[in-house]
């Protein structure tokens, strides 16, 4: 209806479109970014017959109801996440794996996108350890180049698997280091097995000049936070939510500055919270520890980056001045140059200050 006055209609109050929000990604695993589409493409190609429960989420864009929280519900998730990966065959595969991955990220409004993988995984088809590797380092330089966005790599080691694979991968990783390689993590189930376990690879890794960062208060509690930190000597943490349930820790964790990389649509999905709501965000950005939203596996979770900024903004009551702030934690958490980090910073501000 016009105004009596016969102007304009009231504008509705202005949402600043989150995917336009300057950012940066940290916690982003290598087949977990694919497009549903695309691993759909590639399984028809090499004849591989994917699990149902796995084709009915890439179909119908909801997660797979895991309970990741109990150990059968953990392996489930792994079952379909190894069908994903062995659709990934070909060099050809894994550079369309990555630009598409770039592609996403650029729509997202990223800016800065930190992927982590495990080589070992997709060694035995490409060749070994150290072409598996240099191919998708490849794949990553040319991703950058056709979109723009700046791009390293983060290489994990598995928990599942003997420490003494995660020395060798450490070493690779160093090797590798003026080729992109930023950091190294640790992912599986956090409740096998010690994460002292690893401290030589971390201690190879960190004197190589990589950043530390595994995952960590995701499937276990406060506890395996404070392993990472004390024996990981971690500089970030995958996930590291359940540091909300120990405030000495989240002073800790707030005083060094350690950013948790918090992907909520991830959490909800494998049944670490029941709902968005549900996720501490506000408990973790109140006590001041920086965080990075991550998307984790949106091959299987459904939802990218920007989604995630959405989870804050809608569930959380996040402002739009809370959310940029979000996003420079996201930026100062990153391995991004200082003139990159500076880009983003502004291009933040001018988020937040544009007219409507
Ligand atoms: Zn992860």
């Amino acid at each position: 209806m016009l105004s009596s006055s016969g102007g304009h209609p009231p504008n509705p109050p202005r949402v600043r479109d989150l995917s336009e929000l300057p950012k940066a990604h940290l916690h982003l695993h290598f087949t977990g970014s694919m497009r549903p589409a695309t691993l759909l493409e590639l399984a028809d190609k090499y004849g591989v017959r994917l699990p149902e429960a796995l084709t009915d989420a890439l179909t119908s864009g909801e997660p797979p109801r895991l309970r990741a929280t109990d150990e059968r519900g953990w392996f489930r998730f792994q079952r379909l996440y190894d069908a994903a990966r062995s659709c990934l065959r070909e060099p050809d595969d894994i550079r369309r794996l990555v630009r598409e991955a770039a592609e996403e990220e650029v729509r997202d409004g990223s800016g800065w996108l930190e992927i982590q993988v495990d080589p070992t995984s997709y060694a035995p088809r490409l060749g070994g350890l150290i072409p598996a590797l240099e191919i998708i380092l490849d794949a990553v330089d040319a991703a950058t180049r056709d979109t723009g966005i700046g791009m390293r790599v983060l290489v994990a080691a598995n928990r599942m698997k003997h420490p003494l694979d995660a020395r060798t991968l450490a070493r690779l990783a160093v090797r590798y280091a003026d080729r992109g390689i930023v950091g190294f993590g640790l992912s599986n189930d956090e409740r096998r097995g010690m994460a002292r376990d690893f401290d030589r690879a971390f201690a190879i890794a960190r004197e190589g000049g990589l950043l530390s960062a595994p995952h960590g208060g995701e499937l276990a509690g406060p506890a395996s936070v404070r392993d990472c930190l004390d024996d990981l000597e971690a500089d970030r943490i995958g996930h590291g939510v359940r540091a909300a349930e120990d405030p000495r820790l989240l002073r800790r964790l707030a005083d060094r500055q350690v950013t948790c990389e918090v992907c909520p649509a991830s959490n909800v999905a494998l049944g670490v919270y029941d709902k968005p709501e549900d996720v501490p965000l506000r408990t973790l950005f109140e006590a001041g520890v920086p965080l990075a939203l991550g998307a984790d596996d949106p091959l299987l979770f459904g939802s990218r980056l920007a989604a995630q900024y959405e989870i804050a903004r809608n569930h959380h009551g996040f402002t739009d001045t809370e959310l940029a702030e979000l996003a420079r934690q996201s930026v100062r958490g990153s391995t991004a140059p200082e003139d990159t980090k500076a880009k983003l910073l502004s291009g933040v501000d001018d988020w937040l200050t544009a007219p409507a």
